[in-house]
């Protein structure tokens, strides 16, 4: 049987197929396959199972072909990866303007990912009937990532604005939602699909933060076919790892001014005839953007 994988611990997984759930393992074949990664299959995978019979149980043979994965270091030090996520369409980034202050730091380092593995972006600022009274905090972040060409949308997942128009804009599609624990993903879960339950607020995220088990994306299936893959408690959306010249090839609005450089290696801090810098210095490009490029480079140079 085919199916989708909807959880996936490394040596196990759920797979959805047929409007069951299967508690698959995996055929030793696919796990030698993939000694570099902790899990050969994962969340989004499409997979070719044997079912047993008369029992919600099987073993994966087969991976189908992926459309793209995203990948993290296992922990800090392995050398080991960890597959994310596989076959995403959009990657959607909860974003809060207040309580919690999403910092625009994050956020760009969540777009070069996304730009890296070519995953189209939505960001999405929740908790809108906190700050609709106040909508300067967000028309701050909206001029930075409409300059820089991103698509957003403001949602309250607890009052239900705009989540329909949520709903229309991820029809159909496979998704990523990241975001800070506390942002409200669970709630926009929940909104989209009350019968899913899934806990929210403190208590979830005290456990989070005490442990330091890993915790694993699930996917959960909408009743429209949208597939959202959460990710609970991941800070780091990926790894991707670049040369300090490329680094801007990432900043989606930089892009226009790179050839003009005088360099052709220019990293855009301040080298002469960077046309990226004269740009930031006469407003095409964002301050808060130039001043976010200047602080990764600084940390991958290090
Ligand atoms: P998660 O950690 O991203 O899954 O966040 P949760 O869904 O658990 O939400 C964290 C807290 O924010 C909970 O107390 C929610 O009730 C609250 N919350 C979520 N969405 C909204 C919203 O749109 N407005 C307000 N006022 N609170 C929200
Ligand atoms: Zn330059």
């Amino acid at each position: 049987m085919e199916g989708i994988v909807v959880c996936s611990t490394g040596r196990w997984c759920d797979v959805f197929a047929e409007g069951s759930t299967y508690k698959c393992s995996l055929k030793g074949n696919l796990r030698l396959k993939s000694l570099k990664t902790t899990n050969p299959v994962a969340v989004g995978d499409r997979v070719v199972f044997e079912p047993e019979e008369n029992t919600l149980t099987g073993r994966v043979s087969d991976v189908l072909e992926r459309k793209n994965v995203i990948i993290r270091r296992a922990t800090n030090l392995s050398r080991q990866t960890h597959i994310l996520a596989a076959n995403v369409d959009l990657a959607v980034l909860i974003a809060t303007p207040i309580l919690p202050r999403t910092s625009t730091g994050f956020i760009d380092r969540f777009l070069i990912t996304a730009e890296a593995y070519n995953i189209p972006v939505l960001i999405v600022y929740n908790k809108l009937d906190l700050f609709e009274k106040e909508m300067s905090v967000v028309e701050y972040y909206n001029d930075i990532y409409h300059i820089a060409g991103y698509e957003t949308l403001m949602v309250s997942s607890k009052t239900g604005t705009n989540v329909e128009d949520f709903r229309k804009f991820i029809s159909g599609k496979t998704i990523l939602l990241a975001g800070h624990s506390g942002v409200g993903k669970s709630t926009l879960i929940n909104a989209l699909n009350p019968d899913l339950k899934l806990k929210t607020g403190s208590i979830s995220e005290a456990h989070l933060k005490g442990t330091h088990t890993t915790t694993f994306a699930r996917m959960y299936l909408m009743k429209d076919k949208t597939l959202i893959i959460d990710t609970p408690g991941i800070k780091e959306f990926g790894v991707v790892d670049f040369e300090p010249w490329e680094l801007a090839h990432w900043f989606r609005e930089f892009k226009q001014y790179i050839p003009h450089c005088h360099y052709a290696n220019c990293t855009h801090l301040n080298e002469p005839g960077c046309a990226v810098r004269d740009a930031a210095e006469a407003g095409k490009i964002h301050e808060e953007r130039y001043s976010n490029y200047l602080g990764i480079l600084n940390n991958i140079s290090s």
